[in-house]
């Protein structure tokens, strides 16, 4: 089998597990890929990678230096990037899958160039610009990032202080970072891997301020890859996760560029200064979108992942007593541990769907905008701030309740989970922080609100605002749930308006009101959030056609993610009198009961998301189970165990020798 690990000597429960599921995995693993040719193609193209050498014999990751994990990440990238083309993978989700494989649940050296540079640069370059630099752009000739951020400012871009100034005498712009504070920060693949920077300055032209705008700096000599002269660029040191990515800060002093540097698809400079606006400044952050409309995929892999480990590694743990003086049981058996795990099991099918749903209005919306054509940008905007700060902080959470389901080995690094974490939770600020994307989706939901109080619904997803809502049905039917959910929602999101409302009235400016309110409108977009999640969850399988037992399979865990959050918010559905204690009781069983009927379908569930062990990285979580053994093999070639003797016993023995005097 592909990567997996010796499945002739799989561990005993495992097999027993496997023998007793009530739907092929393989058929789960068709519909998580759109189709079983869609599954054969993946598994192909991870193949390439899983049976070259050069890919997985490098070194035990966990072993190295960050600056060795970045320098490893260097050598499978460069390998990778020979390998795609002589594969003739162009397809970006097919190189995706490869890089997958290449590099396992870390960061790419050069993803920044991949997903941030060069998709900016696609979108504002005049095809005078593309035709200039494309091509050197697409061969790696030419490696960049997307120079945003600075050291004192990322979420509130206005307040970036670096300048381009043009000046008309040589038609030049000359870049400076004018304070320590406007040092660009944080910018992947940047400290050591760029030679130009895609930096967002302040234009200034004709001795007027005219806003950001995207300029290419060269930063290194294209030979030595020595920093120009007037560059200051270095790697801004280690951090929780992203190791093999070289995060870099940027001065640059006095740093003339030629006029044509600046991206100038939308706006233009010409020869004597004069300046000419972008059409629709909204074209600013359409290429943001495109790497937010990927996150959720990313998170409903990184939670799939979660899963797969602890519920293989619980079904393997046996611990305790479950009758007195009988056989310890696995630990899946006790319903607490059932409760860590399959909510956020749960909520990787929800992610999952809800990205196909969003990346197939990305690649619409985007060939609108590519004509002119703005007008889905705002609800895409608004859908992919929720889902892009919802499915970031949800995933690090279950990540985390994973590693606590695997008790003290998922504090190992032999788990998988510490390194999973610490990855996941970089999106979670990266490309906009959480709280900041809440907040701008609640300001979207305060307009969908008033629209629905004027009788029409601004868009599908905020249709519910418009419906009236009847008291609770009391059956733990799908559909019945979700109108809890949508009553749940429009209930938070006018708590939100009328808070907002009150301040105003109070004589309140505007920003001052919104302040006073953001904890409700936070929450209002986190409710409305789950229910978009679980309607389009149940959506997605009412428009379903696959094997039964699948589906059967599919349908429970969409229960299940429903009561979940029915019962996580009890005290708002009770509060209004829209549910009974007793019915909030129903559904509180009717997820406990879910949990039983799950769980001997956990590991057909944990299969049918075809991780091989590569892509999981951990002795938990490997297909055969043989945990134990391969925790020991890990610990003896951890190299501190390379001589039985370590050097440091040098300073130990002072102890001996002080003590004699
Ligand atoms: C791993 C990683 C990779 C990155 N890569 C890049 C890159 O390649 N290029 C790039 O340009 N940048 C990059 N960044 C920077 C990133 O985009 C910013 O860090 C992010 O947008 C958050 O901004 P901040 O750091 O200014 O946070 P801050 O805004 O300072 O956040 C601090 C706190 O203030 C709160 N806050 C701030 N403003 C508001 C508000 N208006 N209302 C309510 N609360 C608020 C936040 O919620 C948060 O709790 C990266 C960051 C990380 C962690």
């Amino acid at each position: 089998m592909r990567g997996y690990s010796s499945p002739d000597k799989t561990n005993k429960d495992l097999v027993k597990e496997r023998n007793g599921v009530s739907f092929q995995p393989l058929l789960l693993t068709h519909v998580l890929d759109n189709g079983a040719d869609q599954t054969d193609k993946r598994r192909r193209i991870e193949q390439l990678a899983l049976s070259d050498p050069v890919i997985m014999e490098g070194p035990d990751y966990s072993y190295l230096s960050v600056p060795e994990k970045y320098s490893e990440g260097v050598r499978k990238h460069v390998h990778c990037i020979k390998k795609v083309k002589e594969h003739g993978l162009t397809d970006n989700m097919d190189v995706v899958t490869y890089h997958g494989v290449v590099f396992p649940q870390e960061a790419a050296p050069l993803s920044m160039h991949d997903v941030a540079f060069k998709p900016m640069f696609t979108i504002q370059a005049s095809d005078q610009q593309k035709k200039k630099w494309l091509r050197q752009i697409e061969n790696y000739e030419i490696i960049g990032n997307y120079a945003q951020t600075e050291l004192a400012h990322g979420t509130y871009i206005r307040g970036l202080q670096t300048t381009a100034e043009y000046d008309p005498s040589t038609q030049e712009f000359i870049v400076n970072t004018p304070t320590l504070t406007a040092t660009k920060w944080w910018i992947g693949t940047l400290g050591k891997s760029s030679n130009y920077a895609l930096v967002m300055a302040q234009l200034i032209t004709q001795g007027k301020g005219r806003g950001l705008h995207a300029f290419m700096v060269p930063i290194r000599d294209m030979n030595t890859h020595e920093p120009l002269p007037g560059i200051t660029v270095g790697d801004i040191g280690p951090k929780l996760g992203f190791h093999d990515i070289d995060n870099g800060f940027l001065q640059m002093n006095n740093i003339r560029i030629p006029r044509e540097n600046m991206l100038n698809a939308h706006s233009q400079v010409e020869a004597d200064g004069s300046y000419s606006p972008p059409f629709n400044d909204k074209i600013m952050y359409a290429g943001m979108l495109g790497i937010r409309a990927h996150i959720p995929l990313m998170c409903a892999r990184n939670t799939a992942r979660a899963c797969t480990i602890a519920i293989r590694y619980s079904l393997v743990r046996r611990q305790s007593e479950l009758v007195p003086g009988g056989p310890e049981p696995q630990v899946l058996d006790f319903q607490t541990q059932q409760n860590k795990i399959f909510p956020s099991l749960a909520m990787s099918y929800a992610f999952w769907f809800i990205a196909t749903r969003m990346q197939d209005m990305h690649k619409q919306g985007m060939e609108e905008v590519m004509q002119g054509n703005f007008s889905q940008l705002l609800e895409m905007h608004a859908l992919s701030s929720a889902m892009k700060a919802y499915c970031t902080t949800r995933t690090t959470k279950a990540i985390e309740t994973c590693r606590l389901a695997c008790g003290g080995h998922g504090f190992s690094e032999a788990s998988g989970l510490p390194k999973l974490y610490g990855n996941a939770a970089a999106p979670a600020t990266a490309e906009g922080e959480a709280t900041v994307l809440f907040l701008q989706n609640a300001r979207y939901l305060m307009k969908c609100y008033e629209h629905a109080k004027s009788g029409s619904a601004m868009d599908t997803f905020s249709s519910y605002m418009t419906q009236k809502k009847e008291r609770f049905s009391g059956d733990v039917s799908i559909g019945s749930m979700i109108e809890a959910l949508a009553y749940r929602a429009e209930k938070v999101v006018a708590r939100a308006a009328a808070q907002l409302f009150k301040w105003s009235k109070q004589g309140m400016d505007r920003m001052q009101a919104w302040n006073k309110s953001s904890v409700c409108l936070e929450e209002a977009s986190i409710a409305n959030a789950e229910y978009v999640l679980v309607k389009s969850f149940a959506d997605y399988l009412s428009a379903l056609s696959c094997d039964a037992a699948v589906k059967n399979a599919l349908q429970r865990m969409c229960s299940l993610l429903a009561s979940y959050y029915i019962t996580e918010h009890a005290g708002e559905m009770v509060q209004g009198g829209y549910m009974t204690e007793a019915q909030l009781d129903v559904i509180r069983l009717h997820l406990t009961e879910l949990y039983s009927v799950v769980r001997p379908d956990a590991v057909a569930y944990a299969d049918g998301f075809d991780f091989s062990d590569r892509h999981l990285c951990s002795i938990l979580g490997r297909y055969d189970g043989n945990v134990y053994e391969k925790m020991f093999e890990w610990a003896k070639n951890y190299p501190m165990n390379k001589t039985d003797v370590h050097e440091s016993y040098r300073y130990l023995k002072e102890l001996k020798t002080n003590s004699k005097l």
